[in-house]
């Protein structure tokens, strides 16, 4: 087994990854900017190391700074959460060069799901569905490029291949618009991603965000740990997620799950995974691979009695899958709020002092959170403080269950999301389940 760990994060997922390497007996080295030495999990953790000051590129996203601290702390893995490095191929590379295990694929998985025009060609060969699109980037060829968007069928999307986070995307409604909606986002993407490779898919209307959970050892075995719908979103970054997928039934969860697990044994896939979808009339399309712990990961864990984030460690160390798809069953309802440091209105980030901190209880809650009375939010880094997950035997007592967490948790000295997160827990239409992925921003009046 490893005996300790760096953990590569901050926030919340640094001290999820503490928790599970101290059920596990392992050691964990918390690594840290400048501004982060208050951070629970620095103050929890075996050792620390501070990587240098505030701006993420001179700290969490410094991977010599990371690797020095693994090599001086005699530690002899890396845990990289998500975000940050977590899908950095060349960091994944650079840690096992350096002797280290990376928890997390290969460099070559996450270099070939990491660009989105690799990532479908690969799925698509593992018999994956996938949105009808270009089958690859668009050339400088503007007749071929009118040619491919009519047979397609407008409205179409222009998506760049090396996009991630909601960027670098254009939707394009009319022939008049296409050429130069292809120029823009190529120059954009080259601007922001360093690769103005762009491809062109179908724009789906009415789709729903539907994601399915993977885990692969490095023994050829591979399983799926259902789906959650991940549909409320505003500005393509989800708010609030649930497990499971409201009317997906246990027959297409067990073809679309094998479809992904089988799709992982095919690319050589090691670690958790998920595969995203869009899902409209009844039809699944796959859009992307996350290679790495999620955010939204609890809601999986909930229905499914599971610990990804310590399956995650182990199958980094070479054991193989403690779970076979039979022990895989979806019990109940799980809803994941998450809570962020952010004015209601304009959702500009609000840093700060959270002067009192009082964190909901009871039956079926799990708040996890880095925050406490009296801990300054910096305003370097990612507005999430803290993920409020609830779950009950039916998704209406687990709305029941969520309405009542919302009501008791106390956060000042901050503005949050929480009032957002209530007015979702009791808009009908969310009660009723299914709504799609652009509901909230048409409810926000955006
Ligand atoms: P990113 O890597 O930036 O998150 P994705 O490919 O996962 O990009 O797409 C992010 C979001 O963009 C999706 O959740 C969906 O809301 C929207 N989107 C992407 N592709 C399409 C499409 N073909 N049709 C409609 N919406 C899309």
């Amino acid at each position: 087994m490893i005996e300790k760990i760096v953990i590569a994060n901050r926030g919340e997922i640094a001290l999820r990854v503490l928790r599970a390497c101290r059920e596990l007996g392992i050691k964990t080295v918390a690594v840290h900017s400048d501004v982060d030495r208050d951070l629970k999990h620095v103050l929890l953790a075996d050792e620390t190391v501070c990587i240098g000051p505030a701006p993420s590129n001179e700290s969490y996203l410094n991977i010599p700074a990371l690797i020095s601290a693994a090599e001086i702390t005699d530690a002899s893995a890396i845990h990289p959460g998500y975000g940050f490095l977590s899908e950095n191929a060349d960091f994944s590379e650079r840690v096992e060069q350096s002797g280290f295990i990376f928890i997390g694929p290969k460099a070559e998985t996450i270099r070939l799901m990491g660009d989105k025009v690799s990532a479908i060609a690969a799925m698509k060969e593992a018999g994956v569905p996938c949105v009808p699109g270009s089958d690859g980037p668009l050339t400088d060829d503007d007749n071929r490029n009118l040619e491919l968007a009519r047979q397609i069928g407008y409205p179409i999307i222009i998506k760049a291949s090396g996009g991630g986070g909601g960027r670098g995307m254009r939707e394009v409604h009319s022939e008049a618009h296409l050429l130069n909606a292809i120029a823009l986002t190529k120059s954009e993407a080259k601007a922001a991603f360093a690769n103005d490779m762009v491809y062109m898919e179908k724009f789906l209307e009415d789709p729903r965000h539907v994601e399915f959970q993977v885990l692969a050892d490095q023994h050829g075995n591979a399983i799926h740990l259902g789906e959650r719908d991940c549909s409320m979103q505003r500005r393509h970054q989800k708010v609030l997620e649930e497990a499971p997928a409201p009317g997906i039934s246990d027959e297409l969860r067990q073809k679309m799950g094998k479809i992904c697990a089988d799709a992982c044994i095919r690319i050589g896939y090691r670690g958790a995974g998920t595969f995203e979808f869009l899902y409209q009339d009844g039809e699944f399309y796959f859009i992307e691979m996350n290679t790495r712990i999620q955010v939204e990961h609890p809601v999986t864990e909930r229905v499914t009695d599971t610990d990804l984030v310590a399956e995650q460690i182990r199958i980094a160390a070479g054991e193989p899958l403690s779970l076979t798809q039979d022990d895989i069953k979806i019990r109940g309802h799980a809803i994941e709020c998450r809570i962020n440091a952010e004015d209601a209105k304009t959702f500009m980030p609000s840093p700060g002092t959270i002067t009192h901190y009082h964190a909901p209880g009871g039956a079926g809650i799990r708040m996890d959170s880095h925050v406490y009375s009296g801990y300054r939010v910096p305003p370097n880094y990612d507005s999430l403080i803290g993920k409020l997950i609830v779950y009950g035997k039916t998704r209406d007592s687990a709305i029941a269950r969520m309405r009542t967490a919302l009501q008791e948790i106390g956060i000042e000295g901050i503005k949050t999301n929480v009032a957002l997160q209530s007015d979702i827990i009791n808009d009908t239409n969310f009660q009723q389940g299914g709504t799609n992925i652009h509901y909230l921003e048409k409810k926000l009046g955006l």
